[in-house]
């Protein structure tokens, strides 16, 4: 069995259709776990109905880096609360977005400061997105060392970066990119990433596996794709690895899958 660590099940690209289509395509290719990170309030509150109402389908709730700008202290109570649900199992997703820089610099780190000591308080990991901005990330998440845990997801640095986070005791999460013709770089990181701290991930809708990637959108159902090219990278054998991945993420985010 498979698990999916970041699908955006509320993504307006998936309103065409009922979640449940989702679940169930991605059931056949027996992704049995689903953890959806929120990217605001209003995503978290969407994402709490979904994970209550399919219990295979978790959540996380943040505000995404794009949106520090707007965010409001209200919304920092509404999100904390919403942690406490027993299907909450990150906070996230949150991070710095330096290529886009959709908010200012000072105000992704300000509101990134905020979930990491709200990560601190209520002892749940953190789910991190990081776009060109390795050394702030690490700088912040250093300060508290030893404490913090969760992931990189969708991991874009370098062999460099993967080496010092995994040493800060975070896990590395791994989409369709390992797929992509051009990501030479994406697999040369994974294969320098011990086995037992990856994460498999679709960041669907976004980042869709070859060769399925200019044909539609992103699915938790095309995890196995993602979970077969790194095992292949790796060098281990798929139903291992498939296993091996499910487990990191038992441990990552503190639940029991069966
Ligand atoms: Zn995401």
């Amino acid at each position: 069995m498979y698990i999916d660590t970041h699908a955006h099940l509320d993504d307006e690209q998936f309103r065409h259709e009922p979640v449940e289509e989702l679940l169930k395509r991605a059931g056949e290719k027996n992704v049995r776990y689903i953890i959806a990170p929120a990217v605001g309030t209003e995503s978290a509150a969407k994402l709490m109905e979904i994970a209550e109402q399919f219990p295979n389908v978790y959540f996380a709730a943040g505000i995404h880096a794009h949106d520090a700008l707007s965010f409001f202290e209200k919304e920092y109570v509404t999100l904390k609360k919403m942690l406490a649900h027993p299907k909450a199992v990150a906070v996230g997703e949150v991070g710095l977005d330096y290529f886009y820089n959709f908010s200012p610099r000072s105000m992704q780190i300000h509101v990134l400061r905020r979930f990491v000591r709200l990560s601190l308080i209520t002892g749940k990991p953190l789910i991190l997105h990081c776009r060109d901005a390795e050394q702030d990330l690490y700088d912040i998440l250093k300060e508290e060392n030893g404490k913090l845990t969760g992931v990189i997801h969708c991991f874009s640095g370098n062999e460099e970066w993967a080496k010092r986070f995994l040493d800060l005791g975070f896990y590395l999460g791994f989409t369709g990119a390992v797929t992509f013709k051009n990501s030479e770089h994406t697999r040369n990181v994974v294969a320098t990433v011990p086995s037992d701290r990856i994460l498999t991930e679709t960041d669907a809708p976004y980042m869709t596996p070859a060769p399925f990637r200019k044909i539609k959108p992103n699915e938790p159902a095309f995890i196995p794709v993602i979970a077969d090219k790194i095992a292949e990278v790796k060098g281990i054998d798929s139903v291992e690895a498939a296993g091996i991945f499910v487990e990191n993420a038992e441990k990552c985010f503190n639940i029991k899958l069966s």
